[in-house]
């Protein structure tokens, strides 16, 4: 599977400059697969000072120019870092640590869901305040899509809540960019708490993130708005986990979800409609190439933010 051995590609090639570790191995009738957790290494070992920017990919199986994305943007700041002495204070300021696929079996099978039919982002015990539409969640039938599950949290949802319960005692405060791809024509940072349609937790911090980001780059590409504008879900992870952290009175922690607008390629290409990977990764390799150039700036703004956290969220 040419997804998932990039990654183990990308492990081995930078195995000098980074931690790695396993969070958790899954199974699937097709095998045992890893769940990868990635560290860039700085000049320092990070504080509890430091704001940690976390990375998702590869949570929807079919989605995997986010696993490129990704991978692609940690060899663009550790390849920068070796001549750039900026990049590396950066990165000593910041803490960058991803999960470059988090559905393995499901990237594996070529399908949105893990072998074992859960919709990881509806997965979570949290109930939207409404009815919702049916790519909302249902609890039918694992042959459909959506599918939440029995109730029991998936290996894989267990694992990202590990991942970001542990970051969150470690950290200042925790961004997460969940890399996802198929909705819309256009690309789309999401806001958090798509269970209802108030206001997230953390409003100011996200408005001042959203501000920052007009002012810095006035002709950036993105929608910047709340998930739950297109459509409320159940069981979605990070709004549980924004739950729990409140619980726990944690530090900051600001989920956002980049939703890559995959209709554009298809207007381009409409015969990819047809193959059903298609929907969700372009299939032509300068298509591959423009969304990894496309989203640097977002990447590189959310690294410098983590970088200089306390400032940023300190004048807010
Ligand atoms: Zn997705």
């Amino acid at each position: 599977m040419p997804i998932l051995a990039d990654i183990e590609k990308f492990i081995v090639q930078y195995r000098d400059e980074i931690s790695h570790s396993k969070v958790d191995t899954v199974h699937s009738e097709d095998g045992a697969f890893d769940i990868h957790l990635i560290e860039l290494n700085g000049e320092a070992t990070p504080s509890k000072d430091t704001y940690t920017l976390l990375l998702v990919a590869g949570v929807h199986g079919l989605e995997w120019i986010g696993v490129t994305v990704l991978l692609h943007h940690l060899s663009h700041l550790l390849e920068t870092a070796r001549w750039n002495s900026g990049v590396r204070k950066m990165l000593s300021s910041a803490r960058v640590v991803a999960i470059p696929a988090l559905n393995p079996t499901g990237i594996f099978q070529g399908r949105r869901a893990t072998a074992q039919g859960i919709d990881l982002m509806r997965n979570a015990p949290i109930v939207a305040e409404s009815a919702v539409p049916f790519l909302g969640g249902q609890t039918i039938s694992p042959v459909l899509p959506y599918y939440r599950g029995t109730g029991e949290l998936a290996p894989e949802s267990r694992a990202l809540i590990r991942v970001v319960e542990n970051l969150l005692e470690t950290s200042a405060g925790v961004i997460a960019l969940d890399l996802h791809s198929g909705f819309g024509a256009r690309d789309r940072v999401w806001t958090p708490w798509s269970m209802t349609s108030a206001p997230p937790p953390h409003t100011e911090q996200y408005s001042a993130l959203e501000r920052a980001l007009n002012d810095s780059f006035p002709d950036h590409i993105y929608t910047f708005e709340k998930q739950s504008d297109s459509y409320q879900t159940h069981g979605d992870l990070w709004d549980y986990l924004i739950v729990e952290n409140m619980k726990r009175g944690g530090p900051l922690f600001m989920p956002l979800t980049l939703e890559m607008g995959s209709w554009n390629w298809l207007k381009k290409a409409p015969w990819n409609a047809f193959n059903k990977l298609g929907w969700f990764h372009p299939l032509a390799p300068h298509r591959v190439q423009r969304a990894c150039r496309r989203h640097i700036t977002l990447l590189d703004f959310l690294v410098s933010v983590c970088a200089n956290g306390n400032d940023f969220f300190a004048q807010k």
